[in-house]
């Protein structure tokens, strides 16, 4: 970490294989879907996306994306999306994701995440021709396979309805994994835990009962973590901020507040906040979602139909260019050329102000981040209330 301001911090993420500054937000990008070898791996809008990522000259016309893709985050679990063949699989696990000749103008971060929801909501991973017992060596395979820098456990995630037995069920069942996980990944490798949970109690039990079933330390044992179960409340920005703010609390009295923290699957507009409590990254597929629903981003908080997009308002590289202006007019012979476009856009307008977020936060000056927070939220009746108690709660109050 170079800089903290109250509870945010400022920093690099480093792992054997690359550098993520952070905060950091990773786009959910879908690598394998169908598809076959010379159409980058198919798969609709992700096959633009994946055009973009991977600098094919006919779609990004000569500008450079690899800021927006510098960490990106896959899930074992896409492999199911797309009903692809036992030869297609075994051809995907054949190769590192960065090492493929399509992917070769990749050079960004890969964490991958077990995809434990969709895997254990579906029974297993399946294909058209062949089914796999998922288990938690079958998911280490797969990520290492996929070559990915930030590892994560197999889990069993909470979802709101469950009972209490089954919460504890559940979080047994991911202790196991956990432990099975440590038993295959090595220390060089960059080992996340997930946490389940969104209150001080659930919290702690989880990480009790993870340490119980190790038998050893959390501390010394994970380069991370990564707060998961949150995607039922992604509009929920009260559980969002109680849930963050429990898991730094449990992690500050196990004395694992320095490693990062990383929350799954939300973004939009309660990112500033959690980056005021000090979250350092998180994975989002809302710019894909919008885009898909027709929804040109115009903030991080805010989107219009794109058939009312202004593209003059924006300086991304996106909007910038005359071939992909027209194409977001709907001038092109496939929708996935329409909407990749307007994903590429969405995520450069994240990825925009987590940068502005990171210079605030540079300059380690209290004030201005507060400043900056006030400002965001200021005309938002909605967020407001949040936005201050999350100031008051992380920065110096005013005297
Ligand atoms: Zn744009």
């Amino acid at each position: 970490m170079s800089d903290e301001v109250g509870e945010a911090r400022v920093g690099e993420l480093k792992t054997a294989s690359m550098t993520l500054q952070t905060p950091h937000l990773l786009p959910v990008v879908n690598f394998y879907c169908g598809g076959t070898r010379n159409s980058l791996y198919g798969g609709g809008i992700f096959r633009t996306i994946k055009e973009f990522l991977s600098s094919h000259p006919e779609t990004v016309h000569g500008r450079d994306y690899s800021e927006f893709f510098k960490g990106v985050m896959s899930s074992v679990a896409a492999l199911t999306d797309f009903n692809i063949t036992q030869e297609r699989y075994l051809d995907y696990l054949g190769t590192p994701i960065r090492d493929r000749v399509e992917f070769s103008d990749f050079d960004g971060g890969l964490f991958v995440d077990s995809g434990g929801y969709k895997i254990l909501q579906k029974g297993g991973l399946s294909g058209s021709n062949f089914d796999l017992n998922v288990s938690q060596k079958a998911v280490y395979g797969i990520q290492r396979a996929f070559g990915g820098d930030i590892l994560v456990n197999l889990d069993s995630p909470l979802s709101p309805n469950d009972d209490y037995e089954t919460r504890v069920q559940k979080t047994e069942q991911t202790a196991e994994y956990v432990r099975e996980f440590l038993a295959l990944t090595t220390r060089e490798e960059s080992r996340y835990l997930t946490i389940h949970g969104h209150n001080r109690t659930m919290i702690d039990r989880f990480l009790t009962t993870v340490e119980h079933t190790l038998n050893r330390p959390l501390k010394g044992t994970f380069d991370g973590f990564a707060l998961g179960s949150l995607v039922p409340y992604k509009d929920d920005m009260g559980t969002l901020i109680e849930a963050v703010t429990a898991a730094k609390k449990e992690l500050a009295d196990r004395d694992l507040g320095d490693l990062p923290l990383h929350v799954f699957g939300i973004s939009g507009r309660v990112l500033p906040l959690l980056v005021a409590l000090g979250v350092d990254s998180f994975d989002s597929a809302s710019y894909l979602h919008a885009a898909i629903n027709g929804k040109y981003s115009t903030s991080l908080f805010d989107t219009v139909p794109l058939s009312q997009a202004i593209f003059d308002d924006c300086h991304c590289p996106v909007c910038e260019t005359e071939a992909l202006r027209s194409d977001m007019r709907g001038n092109t012979r496939y929708q996935k050329d329409v909407l990749g476009p307007v994903a590429v856009h969405n995520l450069a307008v994240q990825q925009f102000e987590l940068k502005k977020i990171r210079e605030v936060l540079q300059t380690g000056d209290q004030d201005r981040f507060r400043s900056y927070l006030e400002e965001m939220y200021r005309d938002r009746p909605a967020s407001r209330k949040f936005a201050y108690r999350t100031i008051n709660k992380t920065l110096e109050p005013y005297f």
